[in-house]
């Protein structure tokens, strides 16, 4: 299903079967001489179908398209491998890029894993094959991006896209903002009826300090309408920020209430946040709702900790946080 938004803008609407975000939204920009794709959908034959489908609708060859991937997660940037001519561009952040190429090493997961069990996460009970990426990502490692970062100026058509570094639900998110229409490509970013998972990425990111950052300077700009990468079109973006504000603060102010119970690992205290999912309880949740779940926590207790309202204490392997 494809429809036209805005004189030669038009929206793909590319399913995720068994995947809770439902779809994607991918959009594409019609150029005089080359085109662009926004994001592609993981690397999975619905979704592949769906693009050959649009494009063919829209008489285009694939020759001519370039592509913008937003960030790094596989429903984004799954299928660019596969879809990409030798001589397109693909345009990411420098950051998430190389997310997606240390996606395929093992070492990546490695490390992954020893952070969520510091963080009190049994990892001895995780499913996931370290081979699956390529499920959700074709040719990851082999991906040639052309990166861009805050400023860069992409034009397509009529269009003049300022690219806007809108970090939080990855480290490299991007948005891509038109300024004379007063259009914002917004990615994972911003979403209606959803809100994005906001996790830890390891390291010393504050990933939820400057997902709210992003919100900040987006919630700055002049915009006329928000098209996101899930669900419907935004209009009213300074309500929905506020509202994606008000969720963030809400949920640090019920970390902080469990913390009155004592010092706990970021993986228990999950496990007495309320979750809007349909199991009775923590312990039937499955495997990766639980690793996301704690993800979100940690990214909670990450940004409690620099606000100072909490304490991190290091207890051999284990990291706990305690009400400061
Ligand atoms: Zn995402
Ligand atoms: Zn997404």
């Amino acid at each position: 299903m494809t429809r036209e938004i805005l004189k030669g803008i038009y929206q793909i609407h590319v399913p995720l079967p068994g995947n809770p975000l439902k779809y994607l939204n991918s959009y594409l920009i019609k150029g005089n001489d080359r085109s662009l794709l926004i994001d592609t959908g993981f690397n999975w034959p619905e979704c592949k179908e769906a693009q050959l489908k649009a494009m063919d609708e829209l008489g285009m060859d694939w020759a001519q398209i370039d592509f913008f991937i937003t960030h790094a997660h596989g429903d984004h940037v799954g299928l660019v491998n596969e879809l990409a001519d030798k001589d397109a561009r693909v345009y990411c952040s420098e950051i998430d890029a190389q997310i997606v190429q240390m996606f395929i090493h093992s070492r990546y997961w490695e490390l992954s894993d020893m952070f969520f069990k510091q963080h009190g996460y049994p990892v001895e009970k995780l499913t996931r094959k370290h081979d699956d990426i390529e499920g959700y990502i074709s040719g990851g490692g082999n991906i040639q991006f052309t990166p861009v970062k805050e400023g860069d100026t992409l034009r397509v058509g009529n269009y003049r896209l300022y690219c806007i570094e809108t970090p939080g639900h990855s480290p490299g998110h991007m948005c891509l903002y038109e300024p004379d229409k007063k259009l914002i490509f917004s990615g994972d970013h911003i979403l209606d009826g959803i809100t994005s998972n906001i996790t830890a990425w390891g390291g010393s990111y504050d990933c939820l300090g400057l997902y709210l950052k992003s919100l900040e300077k987006i919630d700055a700009l002049d915009i006329k309408l928000v098209l996101p990468a899930h669900r419907k079109l935004i209009s009213d973006y300074h309500q929905r920020i506020a509202e994606l504000v008000t969720h963030h603060e809400e949920r640090l102010q019920e970390i902080l209430d469990i913390l009155h119970g004592g010092f706990m690992s970021a993986y228990q205290v999950a496990s007495r946040m309320h979750w809007d999912l349909t199991y009775d309880s923590w312990e039937e949740f499955p495997d990766f709702q639980r690793w996301f779940a704690t993800g979100e926590a940690i990214a909670h207790l990450e940004h409690l900790a620099e606000r100072g309202k909490v304490k991190r204490v290091q207890q051999e392997e284990l990291m706990l946080y305690e009400l400061a």
